[in-house]
């Protein structure tokens, strides 16, 4: 078994590492936040004093942090990956990213001496629990089939993608789907009841017809239909808006220079940004389904008489 250093220990790095130590691994986490440590050493991490402790003799770095900033600052400097981490270390990166920022990681590693693998992953909070993850890797063969063996306790799908940052452009296409659809959902479901349609009776049919998509299946922004939509808890977030707004961004800064014309995803991304002027930044991403009703209002959404203002 190995020994593994994972830096970003949140939302999925928690969960994460709670099945790397079920599959025998020895891992050793670091995060800034209390909490986060305080609740992966409950599931047998063992917690480091900093970036720089936790990857010394590591035989794997893992790093899961919130933006491509972060990323650098875990990587860089005396404190960092780089300068702490045996050169043996094959480190992977699990964060969804710039694909500039996961280039930088490439190259930096290769030209210090070590493998890098950008390993972005699709799949939420649940998928981290259940181990069911969908791994995206992106490297050298090599690497990429070593990184394969780290991660396969926390997948249930793993896609050799190809080379360096292929795993993250995979992710942010892959991403960008996923917010245009759920406008269409939003956007349908709405139409559906404005016609006097029932709710369960309108999701069945589109179930088994054309208009089916995974954010209609999981997310569908109308409370009592399916399980893990936001609809039914007051749009708390299961994928919050900050997060979706960061992804399509992304998509879009790729997809922009390379000049191509992306205009649903410019519009879900403008959704996004008016959610988060009103200060539902917080709140699940599916609560632009405000957007398409009539007068703002949305079953199972109670607006926050003062949201927190945007920054
Ligand atoms: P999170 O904010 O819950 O966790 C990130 C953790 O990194 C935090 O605990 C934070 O304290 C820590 N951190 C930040 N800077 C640090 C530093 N310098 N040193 C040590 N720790 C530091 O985010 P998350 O939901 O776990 O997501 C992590 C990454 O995975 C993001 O890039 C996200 O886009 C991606 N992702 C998230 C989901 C999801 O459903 N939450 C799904 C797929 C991918």
């Amino acid at each position: 078994m190995a020994k593994i250093a994972w830096i970003g220990l949140g939302n999925m790095g928690g969960p994460m590492t709670a099945n790397l130590v079920g599959a025998g691994h020895e891992v050793v986490g670091y995060d800034l936040d209390e909490g986060a440590k305080a609740a992966a050493e409950a599931h047998g991490v063992r917690i480091a004093a900093s970036t720089a402790d936790a990857v010394a003799d590591a035989d794997a770095v893992f790093t899961s942090l919130p933006k491509g900033a972060h990323v650098r600052q875990v990587f860089e400097g005396d404190g960092g990956v780089w300068a702490n981490a045996p050169k043996t270390a094959l480190l992977m990166d699990c964060s969804t990213v710039d694909v500039e920022t996961s280039r930088y990681c490439h190259e930096h590693s290769a030209e210090l001496g070590f493998r890098f693998v950008d390993a972005p992953v699709s799949g939420g909070i649940s998928g981290a629990a259940a181990g069911t993850l969908t791994f995206m890797l992106g490297g050298a063969d090599a690497d990429v089939a070593e990184a394969r063996g780290y991660v396969e306790p926390m997948a249930g799908n793993i896609f050799a993608v190809g080379g360096p940052t292929m795993g993250i452009a995979a992710k942010l296409a892959n991403n960008m789907m996923l917010f245009i659809s759920l406008l269409a959902a939003s956007e349908g479901s709405q139409l559906a009841a404005s016609m006097g349609l029932d709710a369960k009776t309108f999701w069945d049919i589109a179930r088994v017809s054309s208009g089916d998509s995974w954010a209609m299946r999981t997310w569908y922004p109308v409370p009592g239909i399916v399980d893990s939509s936001a609809a039914n808890h007051d749009f708390d977030a299961t994928f919050s808006t900050l997060l979706a707004q960061k992804d399509v961004s992304l998509a879009l800064a790729a997809g922009d220079g390379a000049g191509l014309h992306l205009p649903a995803a410019h519009l879900a991304l403008d959704q996004f940004e008016q959610l988060i002027e009103e200060g539902y930044g917080g709140k699940d991403c599916s609560l632009i389904v405000k957007y398409a009703s009539a007068d703002g209002t949305v079953a199972g959404f109670e607006p926050d008489p003062a949201p927190a203002t945007a920054e």
